[in-house]
């Protein structure tokens, strides 16, 4: 079926021009189209739920920046925060009173969070949070979950493997082999496997690191106890839990995933919406773990724009709105809204696609059958989505040009945006489904 163009002319000059300067023309590859087909578009701006192109084209948008504009684009508290900040310097190296701040919100947010070390990135988050796990620990290993990703940490770049159980292989050229065997990747929600692998290899083991709730392979939800089941697995074997909450954290709730299931992990990766959309990434969790970390402890982890005031101040504003508005309890009732209307549109055309939704997060699988792990999300059918989605964008709404993406909505979408969603969703899925 040909498509519908996602460029304009002016897009399509910008990305000549970006191809012979950038890497296929983009900075993250997620941005590049490559699924679904077409060329990415340009952004000229964005303002609360809506983004508009370099032609013009005005879009309402459920990709959010990935994830941080939870208050939607460009928020006023958050521009002003930035402005005022800038005003008094924009970066400095030294010790400034917004670190501080942030760091006593994080910890009133997220009580595991004792200690906190504030960096530029999900990635870099997830990476000290393994270095420290393993020099406070002394092992080498590491736990991780088939679909679950956490950000492009060496080590992490290891693929779903086939069966039960795979003993990690590099996702990536330019990973050694060496760094990915340190790797052990099991299905989510696989509570056998894992009794395996605690069982052969517990001692050897540093930490398990996991999403949450999986958000990176289409939305995952875990099984009923199975976070008690980690934590219970982990404290036995001496092994750090990890919760990274990248995505999730101070997103499905103040305190993240681990509020919603009132498990405390040792350890927890945080970003995206904790920077209001500024770069910034933050890990914390136990004090004794914590301290382990330079200046005090043997674990190096240094950053020079580490906690710069710019990005402080954007967070500080981003989380304090959230608090003000009663910003969860929003958008909760945005995204009841939105998963009732897609059940409804679903039982009329008679195709019953599994559907998850926690909070403002939502994913619609291309998929019928129940999906607990990687393997299932897979059985998603690629190319009915990919009809699917140049249809919606034609019609002005943008999902993320991927099956395994989860959407999100933010406190700047309207119920009007969500009723004018799903007609451009039902559209959408009458082309892909039954024509
Ligand atoms: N962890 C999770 C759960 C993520 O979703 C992401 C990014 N999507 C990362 C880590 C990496 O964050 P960043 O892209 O900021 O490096």
């Amino acid at each position: 079926m040909s498509q519908p163009s996602t460029q304009g002319p002016k897009s399509a000059d910008l990305f000549t021009q970006a191809k012979t300067l950038i890497p296929g023309g983009v900075n993250s590859p997620v941005r590049a189209f490559r699924s679904v087909g077409g060329n990415p578009f340009f952004v000229d701006r964005a303002k609360g739920s809506r983004v508009w192109d370099v032609d013009g084209r005005e879009l309402l948008d459920y990709v959010g920046t990935w994830g941080p504009a939870i208050l939607g684009h460009a928020p006023d508290v958050v521009v002003d925060a930035v402005r005022t900040a800038a005003a008094n310097g924009v970066s400095f190296g030294i010790p400034n009173p917004y670190e501080v701040e942030i760091a006593e919100l994080i910890r009133d947010w997220v009580p595991s969070v004792e200690k906190v070390r504030m960096v530029n990135s999900g990635t870099e988050a997830t990476m000290s949070a393994i270095r420290l796990a393993r020099g406070y620990t002394g092992r080498s290993k590491v736990v991780k979950f088939d679909g679950c990703y956490h950000g492009h940490v060496d080590s992490l770049l290891v693929a779903a493997g086939s069966g039960a159980l795979t003993q990690g292989t590099p996702d990536s050229a330019g990973v050694p082999a060496g760094f990915a065997a340190e790797t052990i990747v099991v299905p989510f929600n696989d509570r056998e496997a894992l009794e395996r692998v605690f069982a052969e290899q517990g001692e050897d083991i540093a930490a398990l690191i996991l999403e949450p709730i999986p958000a990176n392979a289409g939305l995952i939800l875990p099984d009923e106890g199975f976070h008690a089941f980690l934590r219970e697995l982990t404290t036995k074997n001496g092994t750090v839990l990890i919760f990274d909450e990248v995505m999730t954290g101070f997103r499905v709730a103040k305190g993240g995933v681990q509020e919603l299931v009132g498990i405390t992990p040792d350890l927890t990766a945080m970003g995206k919406v904790i920077g209001g959309g500024l770069p910034v990434g933050a890990f914390g969790g136990r004090a004794e773990i914590m301290d382990c970390l330079a200046p005090l402890g043997p674990v190096y982890q240094a950053g020079t724009l580490s906690g710069n005031p710019l990005a402080m101040a954007a967070g500080l504003a981003q989380l304090r709105e959230m608090e003000r508005i009663d910003g969860y309890a929003h958008l909760e009732k945005l995204g009841a809204r939105l998963e009732a209307g897609l059940r409804g549109i679903l039982a009329d055309i008679g195709r019953p696609l599994t559907l998850h939704r926690v909070g403002s997060m939502f994913c619609l699988f291309f998929n019928e059958k129940p999906v607990r792990n990687l393997q299932d999300s897979m059985a998603s059918d690629g190319a009915v989505f990919n009809t699917f989605f140049h249809s919606t964008l034609a019609d002005g709404v943008y999902f993320a040009p991927s099956a395994y993406e989860t959407g999100f909505i933010s406190c700047a979408h309207s119920e009007a945006d969500i009723d004018h969603t799903l007609e451009v969703v039902e559209a959408g899925l009458r082309k892909a489904l039954l024509s």
